[in-house]
């Protein structure tokens, strides 16, 4: 299940909420200051406890603090959910975050940040000439022809060394090609680990190294890409970068419960939250 899905049947807020995951408590601010480390700790008899808090409001809360003391959880959570994440939409939801760090980096969006910049923010203008310019790019280099929507396949094809050579030559300065390339490289050696089927066997390297290439991510975020993660993070940025390790040690892998071919599953599960929708009328 993606983590739309994941939310409705557990009964949290939606995705941009600033509780940003489903696996633990932290908030976007925290998870943005400490990138790695967090443990799972949401589990679906907690979150039927607390919207039992949320709705009666023991303690006379106002509803900031309820919604402190509830984590963002703010409906009848109806259908248990196994606590990992999902492969597929873990790929899709990082390569839309690096596409728009291509188009920023491509506009050098590192100079228009922090106090000593004198630049304004770019408008609507600039930012559509920065991401006509990368899917120029990557047509031209790659045949890569923009999407609607992103895709499993697009995906897949962006989160490519070849794709960053292609932003690179866009990139003037030498240092910020740099890291492009370190972030990419150490995302492709992540990235087994979280699509094998069993990682201990298929990649057990990347896997070993899973926590120290994590790290040296999250070190790149917070300081050659801070403009974009000043307190924020995306929420599937934060999954790859916290919770892989733990879930791989607990099931063995993640790839395993890929959505692919599970269509079947989600329309069986929107015929469930309909029928919920009608209970609770
Ligand atoms: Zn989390």
């Amino acid at each position: 299940y993606d983590e739309k899905m994941v939310r409705e049947m557990e009964g949290l807020e939606a995705s941009g909420s600033t509780y940003v995951c489903t696996l633990c408590d932290a908030t976007r601010a925290e998870a943005a200051s400490n990138m790695v480390l967090h443990a799972i700790t949401r589990s679906h008899s907690e979150n039927l406890e607390r919207y039992e808090l949320w709705r009666t409001n023991p303690f006379g809360e106002s509803a900031e603090e309820l919604r402190d003391r509830v984590k963002g959880v703010s409906a009848k959570p109806f259908l248990e959910t196994q606590p990992t994440l999902d492969a597929l939409h873990c790929d899709i939801g990082n390569a839309t975050e690096f596409y728009k760090i291509f188009q920023d980096e491509i506009g050098e969006m590192h100079l228009r940040h922090g106090e000593g910049s004198r630049l304004p923010a770019p408008n609507r203008e600039e930012r559509r000439r920065w991401r006509a310019a990368l899917d120029k790019q990557l047509r031209n280099k790659m045949k890569l022809k923009p999407v609607m929507r992103m895709n499993g396949n697009y995906a897949r094809r962006l989160m490519t060394e070849e794709a960053v050579e292609a932003v690179c030559e866009l990139v003037r300065s030498e240092e910020r090609r740099g890291a492009l390339r370190e972030l990419m490289a150490l995302y492709l050696q992540m990235k087994p680990v979280w699509r094998s089927t069993w990682p201990a066997r298929e990649c057990p390297d990347q896997l070993c190294r899973y926590s120290f290439n994590s790290q040296r991510f999250a070190e790149l975020l917070a300081s050659v890409f801070h403009y974009r993660y000043d307190g924020k993070i995306t929420n599937y940025l934060h999954k790859t970068l916290a919770h892989v390790p733990e879930i791989v040690e607990r099931d063995g892998s993640i790839g395993a419960w890929a959505s692919e071919g599970n269509e079947s599953g989600n329309k069986l599960f929107r015929r469930f939250r309909k029928m919920n929708a009608r209970q609770s009328k």
